[in-house]
């Protein structure tokens, strides 16, 4: 791990409302850069970028006072509340600008400021993505756990590549950060675009603790709307389930139809029962696997208007 010059980080803090941990946050992010920069890891030009995403209460007027006191911070305010991934998608942006890697952070310092060190490591080991990885989940309720638990499951089954048990507590270097800029999507699910980057990357393992101060920004309606985003924004799945459920029931109606031909023969069937029967399951079956064709195009059409980059060239090697 020698040898290396120190790299500008730009760490960026997403804060909406957070006029009570941000004080306790910055103290304890300030003499934690003296550290890292005394131990080589960060350069003394690093950056701390708090991003005020369109708060009601005093945490712009905190950072603004943070921006005075010292050089270490810089501020970036939205003019509205754009959500956590727009807020950091905004930073990063700006941070992009100047940095050798960022790093994202919540301005509640729930993960654990010491895993940068980690990141670092890796980072200079040649690592383009770092992420900070959960160890345990004791400090959260049952409820948060396995809310979460399932969320990370779900996700994979529907396709969506994330890394379990991770949040967007990560390093990006600035090459692999230009490329994830280029992806022109609007609807902004982090942790599923960063993996499909590519990319040497590497995990640190860290327990999260506690808020410091103040409450969760992430009320269970906000969590399910953040989920329900996350495999609407990635995957096609649940539109190809519709033509798999027209396929069952158009399985199950020839099955329906065997039965109800018996009955007839047997002289069970009322009159009419039968026809109705089997009409009633096929056109069923022939009306869902129609809407599953149509989404296939729908599904053709969303992944097109994203205009994501087709893939990215890690390097080009030529005979000198
Ligand atoms: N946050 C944000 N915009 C929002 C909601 C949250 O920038 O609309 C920030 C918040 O200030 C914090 C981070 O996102 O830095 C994570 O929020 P929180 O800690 O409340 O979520 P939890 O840890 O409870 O899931
Ligand atoms: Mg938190």
């Amino acid at each position: 791990m020698k040898n290396h010059t120190p790299a500008r980080v730009y760490v960026v803090i997403p804060c909406y409302n957070e006029e009570e941990a941000l004080p306790i946050t910055a103290k304890t992010m300030e003499k934690f850069f003296d550290d890292m920069i005394k131990d080589g890891l960060f350069a003394p030009d690093s950056r701390m970028l708090l991003v005020d995403d369109g708060s009601k209460d005093k945490t712009w007027s905190v950072i603004s006072d943070l921006v005075s006191s010292s050089e270490k911070f810089e501020g970036l305010k939205l003019a509205h509340n754009a959500g956590h991934q727009n807020a950091l998608w905004a930073g990063m942006n700006k941070a992009a600008e100047n940095a050798d890697a960022v790093i994202s952070i919540d301005a509640d310092l729930q993960d654990d400021i010491n895993a940068m060190r980690g990141f670092m490591n890796e980072f200079y080991a040649g690592a383009d993505i770092v992420y900070g990885v959960r160890s345990k989940r004791e400090t959260d309720t049952v409820f948060k756990r396995m809310t979460a638990e399932m969320f990370y499951k779900g996700m994979a089954k529907m396709g969506v590549e994330t890394v379990f048990n991770h949040a967007d507590y990560r390093l990006i270097s600035k090459r692999a950060l230009s490329e994830l800029l280029n992806f022109t999507e609007v609807n902004l699910f982090l942790r599923g675009m960063v993996p499909t980057l590519g990319y040497k990357t590497a995990k640190v393992y860290y327990e999260r603790s506690e808020r410091t101060a103040g409450e969760s920004k992430y009320p269970l309606k906000k969590m399910l709307a953040f989920a329900v985003q996350g495999v609407t924004s990635f995957s096609v799945k649940p539109i190809r389930m519709i033509a798999l459920l027209g396929f069952i029931f158009a399985l199950a109606a020839v099955g329906i139809g065997v039965y109800a031909l018996i009955s007839l023969i047997a002289g069970r069937a009322v009159p009419g029962w039968t026809s109705t029967m089997l009409s009633i399951w096929l056109i069923g079956g022939v009306q869902l696997i129609a809407l599953g064709l149509i989404g296939e195009y729908i599904g053709k059409i969303y992944t097109e208007v994203k205009r994501r980059p087709r893939f990215i060239v890690e390097e080009h090697l030529t005979h000198k």
